[in-house]
């Protein structure tokens, strides 16, 4: 006699009962843990786990940092392929397809709005439109990012994530750096505040132009931030990189970075920063020994 009896059917689930699971979940890249997606956008695509940053568009940035009511200006350029230049298709055809997707004319976008109330204008960069790369289109609208901020003395963000300059457009791409570069340095002549803010990742002509000419330079955690990648360094000195090279946190250790700024804080460290750059210029009411002292100070 058996103690247990199973009838022979079968569960049969109803036909109209389906459960979908593909989309819900995303695996951190860092920990392998797997997020619900919901929970993942409520932590600001931060893995609740271990803190990784995970890349968001540059419309997602913008809603993330703006109060509400600001505006999306700039848009409506269009690269006009100066070379004709074509790689494994078109370039015509490769613009296309990303303007497509990303529903973007190229890999920038600007807005101007207030941070808790400061006014901003912020110039963000898309990774997803041919890695977040520099042409005439991004550099020119960055530069008109710039003119704004030095036409209403309104502090300027740029928000970097590229891959660098972008090869299709060769000396119209690298002719920005320049362009954008006198763009800051004027603004900098005015006094105006600019706020460079890297993710990841940063790289080539961007590192090597507007993202470092911050009047202050922050990071996002874990972000690569590099003028060449690792491997092409590594062949050329033929040397072992130390570890954690490139990311911010190396970066920061070393000097080139004034602070990283995790997701959830970047908000209030931003109105914060503006509010405090934005003073009137109160070293000039200190006395001349006074700076002197604090000169041997920081050299002691
Ligand atoms: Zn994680």
């Amino acid at each position: 006699m058996t103690w247990f009896k199973r009838d022979a059917h079968e569960i049969v689930p109803p036909s109209d009962h389906e459960v979908r699971t593909e989309g819900l979940w995303t695996k951190c890249p860092q920990c392998g843990k797997p997020i619900w997606n919901a929970d993942l956008e409520a932590n600001l695509q931060v893995c609740p786990y271990c803190s990784y940053h995970f890349k968001i568009s540059a419309r997602e940035r913008i809603e993330m940092l703006l109060d509400p009511g600001y505006d999306l200006v700039d848009s409506g350029l269009r690269s006009t392929d100066p070379l004709s230049f074509c790689d494994l298709k078109p370039y015509k055809d490769r613009l296309q397809k990303e303007q497509k997707k990303t529903g973007l004319d190229d890999a920038i976008v600007n807005a101007v709005g207030k941070i808790n109330g400061l006014d901003v204008v912020v110039s963000a960069m898309e990774y997803n439109f041919i890695g977040g790369s520099m042409g005439a289109v991004v550099g020119e609208t960055i530069a008109r990012a710039v003119d704004r901020a030095l036409e209403n003395r309104t502090p300027l963000i740029i928000i970097s994530a590229s891959g660098g300059a972008r090869m299709m457009e060769g000396i119209a791409s690298l002719m920005q750096l320049a362009k954008v570069s006198a763009g800051l340095a004027r603004l900098d002549e005015a006094g105006i505040p600019y706020i460079s803010l890297m993710t990841d990742p940063t790289f080539g002509g961007v590192t090597a132009s507007f993202a470092m000419l911050g009047d202050l330079n922050i990071a996002e955690p874990g972000a690569l931030i590099g003028f060449a990648g690792p491997r092409v360094i590594e062949q050329t000195i033929r040397q072992k990189l130390p570890e954690g090279f490139q990311r911010s946190e190396f970066l920061l250790e070393h000097g080139f970075l004034d602070a990283i700024v995790s997701r959830k804080e970047l908000k209030p460290y931003l109105a914060n920063a503006i509010h405090w750059m934005s003073q009137p210029n109160v070293v000039e009411l200190e006395t001349t020994e006074t700076s002197t002292d604090t000169a041997v100070a920081a050299a002691d």
